[in-house]
């Protein structure tokens, strides 16, 4: 037949399989690195594998020493074939591959050539695994690049918990089958329905957080539920608290763009990247409950409270509920006020950590927030109101060699400047204060401290900002890497113009 004018372009598709190979014959003819990836994927399928080569690599012989394989020393000859299911070819001699492929093909031996797709009569996939569960992929062989692509993507968005779960439902087979049991095809839908509701209830979530007896009993308790009371379990959904970081979408956490993929509602503050939102799922309710810089008080705790009762209801409603906050959540963002009131409502939650405005914006502008012989320790305090700035250890605070980082501070600068000084920190103590960290327009304003409130305002530094006061600071001004460097002096033209 002609090849079609299009190349290699195949008139059909590969018939995806998943062989039991449990004590069943592999030959696999090769003795290097390659043969050894190849055997140790055998031997965890269960194969009695069976390596042909003249020698073998040190791994290969030390599993041939212990009896895990066996071992035909020499050439490849078609006996070898004699009691294999399947082959492998991993020389690295193009005639003996050859020679493999034709002696299997005659014996009716599945053979796969490592690399050759024309010789090969079948291809092992890439391959995403979570315990029983295998998730693989397959271009034909035409382009494994893509098929490993795809496969790092999977990998990011299933979790190790799918593998439990999957466990789990293995474990307890029998008892699904008997409690829907499917002889004819409207049983088979209800087994199905009965399936996603299971599926739907706190396991995974339950699984996620490894406590495994609760999972159990979650699964009892679903599976001898009658279909209404089933219903009922499954529809206490969850709400995961997520930090999402500074701003910069690549700072999310892998755990934080899961649960962005699968929620149905995302309770957001104001200050969450548009960017970091695009990444959930599609169709996930997304609400703004920021509070507003400059909100009195009481209104804080009004809009609060609404939070707490929004967590609430959509939970109860059975959704899966991603509490997004800027940076981490257990860093001046009331996250623990949030797990209180779920926690006294009964509903189940779990913590994703972020990365928070601190050492995201430390990070960018070039600033080790400790450093051997400048700052042995760390604060992080916030500057938000005059009561909050009482309520600090001034004189704890005017310590040297150790860094501040001050949270929510920008309107409070001259006060925070006139504290620090006056007990006693020393007038040329470096400061950064670096506005939208880690954000395409992030900026950086350095200078001593005694003139930390002229440089801010000469510069217009806005919210949201994150002021570094320490010796560490002047490490901005030479190892910067991100966006402009530090606007350390005033430019009086340009802001008499603005
Ligand atoms: N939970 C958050 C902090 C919330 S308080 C966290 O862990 O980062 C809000 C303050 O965080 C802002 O006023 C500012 O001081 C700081 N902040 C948050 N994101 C910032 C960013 N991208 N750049 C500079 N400061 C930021």
């Amino acid at each position: 037949m002609p090849t079609p004018a299009t190349g290699d372009i195949r008139p059909y598709r590969l018939y995806p399989l998943f062989a039991d190979l449990r004590g069943r014959t592999v030959l696999v003819v090769g003795g290097g690195a390659v043969a050894r990836r190849k055997v140790e994927a055998l031997l965890e399928a269960g194969a009695r594998v069976v390596v042909g080569a003249p020698r073998l690599d040190p791994a290969l012989a030390e599993w041939a020493a212990q009896r895990r394989i066996e071992h035909c020393a020499g050439e490849f000859v078609p006996e070898w074939l004699d009691e294999a299911w399947l082959a492998i070819a991993a020389t690295d001699d193009a005639a003996a591959n050859h020679a493999i492929a034709d002696a299997a093909e005659r014996r009716y031996v599945w053979v796969n050539v490592v690399d050759d797709v024309e010789l090969s009569r079948f291809q092992v996939p890439a391959r995403v695994e979570r315990g029983p569960l295998q998730i693989a992929i397959s271009s034909g062989g035409g382009a494994p690049m893509l098929a490993r692509l795809i496969r790092e993507r999977l990998e990011a968005q299933f979790d190790e918990s799918y593998g439990a779960l999957a466990q789990l439902l293995t474990r307890h087979r029998e008892r699904i089958r008997a409690r829907w049991p499917a002889q004819d095809g409207h049983d088979l839908a209800e087994r199905r329905r009965g399936f996603a509701r299971l599926l739907a209830g706190p396991l995974q979530s339950l699984l996620r957080k490894r406590q495994h007896i609760a999972a159990e009993h979650a699964f009892d308790k679903l599976l001898g539920a009658d279909a209404a009371q089933e219903t009922a379990a499954a529809t206490l959904g969850s709400v995961a608290l997520v930090g999402a970081g500074p701003g910069d979408p690549g700072l999310l956490t892998l755990r934080a763009l899961r649960l962005l993929n699968e929620a149905d509602v995302i309770l957001h503050d104001r200050l969450v990247d548009p960017g970091i939102l695009q990444l959930a799922r599609r169709d996930a309710e997304r609400i703004e409950v920021g509070k507003r810089a400059g909100d009195g008080t009481q209104h804080h705790h009004a809009t609060q409270e609404r939070i707490h009762a929004l967590l609430i209801e959509h939970a109860r409603a059975g959704r899966r509920v991603v509490r997004l906050k800027g940076g981490d959540p257990f860093v001046f963002g009331r996250g623990g006020e949030e797990l209180e009131a779920l926690r006294d409502a009964g509903v189940p939650f779990e913590v994703v950590p972020g990365i928070t405005a601190a050492t995201a914006c430390a990070a960018y502008a070039g600033i080790p927030l400790t450093h051997r012989g400048v700052a042995q320790s760390l604060r992080l305090v916030t500057a938000q109101c005059q009561s909050s700035l009482d309520a600090l250890d001034w004189a704890a605070l005017a310590q040297a060699r150790e860094t501040l980082a001050v949270y929510m501070g920008v309107a409070m600068l001259d006060t925070l400047q006139a504290r620090l000084l006056a007990h006693g920190r020393a007038a040329d103590t470096p400061f950064a204060l670096i506005e939208n960290g880690s954000r395409p327009d992030q900026r950086v304003v350095t200078g001593p401290l005694s003139q930390l409130a002229e440089r801010a305002q000469a510069h217009g530094a806005r919210a949201p900002a994150l002021l570094v006061v320490g010796e560490v600071a002047a490490f901005a001004d030479r190892l910067h890497w991100y966006g402009a460097p530090p606007l350390d002096m005033p430019r009086p033209a340009l802001e008499a113009a603005a």
